[in-house]
């Protein structure tokens, strides 16, 4: 059940919609509804795989030369999780709003892909997409084919004690960019920098908004915890979205404590 603040407060951030242009700052919450687990959530893929292992360009590499298994079973089980997904009312209702011009774009820490499928035209992925191949040294993108990484995983699978079959699997997947680096999947994993094109207009779009739309994120990753406090210092208006309080909840000029897909399509009602 959503839980709004009044109805005095929903008209008044319906009418701070008609003074200018807002921003949606996402995370792992909002894709809770599709099926994915939060990073913090019970039960998520973080229970079952260490992140300062997972989450982690070295470590990953150390554990694929000792345990190649272990990494085919998370990357079966991450990409399980991505590919069953589908976008919910919620990023369904970020994409209406773009659509309709109240909305600018939408700034994710989310890897899922789940606004693009929703039909946002405008979004900064953050933290990269699982569903692109970036250069490592170029940052040069592109898109993965579904169906290719779902018969990637099941090749993985079938080679998951042989690390030789495995590499060599790796290395037909992930091509040289004409720079001559390798491709690699595009998360950013923990202590690596964020693309710094899209980190700037990601900065540049919450200085110009007249609100953000905080939605399903703890607040504790950075820079992306950065931005809601450079939309404040420009006088935006914070809207928080989350079925919990966050570390943000004390700068947000509204907060709604609820589910993002049954409380978002109230924007565009
Ligand atoms: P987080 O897991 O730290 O926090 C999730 C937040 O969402 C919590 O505050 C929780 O109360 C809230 N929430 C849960 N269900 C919700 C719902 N239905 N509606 C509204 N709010 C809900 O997530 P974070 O702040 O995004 O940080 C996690 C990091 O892990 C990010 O960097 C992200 O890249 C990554 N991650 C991504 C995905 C994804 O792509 N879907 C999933 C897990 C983790």
């Amino acid at each position: 059940m959503m839980a709004l603040t009044t109805k005095e407060d929903l008209d008044s951030i319906k009418s701070w919609l008609k003074k200018g242009k807002a921003v949606a700052l996402t995370g792992a919450g909002i894709s809770a509804e599709s099926g994915i687990p939060t990073f913090r959530g019970k039960g998520g893929l973080w229970e079952k795989y260490d992140p300062e292992i997972f989450a982690n360009a070295e470590e990953l590499l150390s554990t694929f030369r000792q345990k190649p298994e272990r990494i085919v079973d998370f990357l079966s089980d991450l990409y399980s999780l991505l590919l069953q997904a589908k976008p919910n009312p919620g990023h369904f209702a970020l994409a209406k709003m773009e659509e309709k011009g109240i909305l600018d774009c939408v700034i994710t820490q989310n890897i899922d892909d789940l606004h693009n499928l929703a039909g946002s035209r405008k979004v900064f992925e953050l933290h990269g997409n699982a569903f692109h191949l970036r250069c490592e040294k170029c940052f040069r993108r592109m898109g993965l084919d579904r169906e290719k990484l779902a018969d990637l995983i099941n090749k993985m699978n079938k080679y998951k004690n042989s690390k030789w079959k495995l590499l060599r699997l790796f290395s037909q997947f992930f091509p040289k960019c004409t720079c001559l680096a390798r491709f690699r999947i595009d998360i950013v994993l923990f202590g690596e920098m964020l693309d710094y094109d899209i980190l700037s207009k990601a900065n540049q779009a919450v200085n110009n908004c007249s609100l953000l739309f905080l939605i399903g994120t703890s607040g504790v990753v950075y820079p992306a915890a950065q931005l809601p406090f450079a939309a404040k210092e420009k006088g935006a208006k914070i809207v928080e979205i989350n079925n919990n309080p966050s570390e943000l909840s004390y700068i947000c000029d509204y907060q709604i404590l609820g589910k993002a897909g049954e409380i978002l399509p109230e924007f565009i009602k």
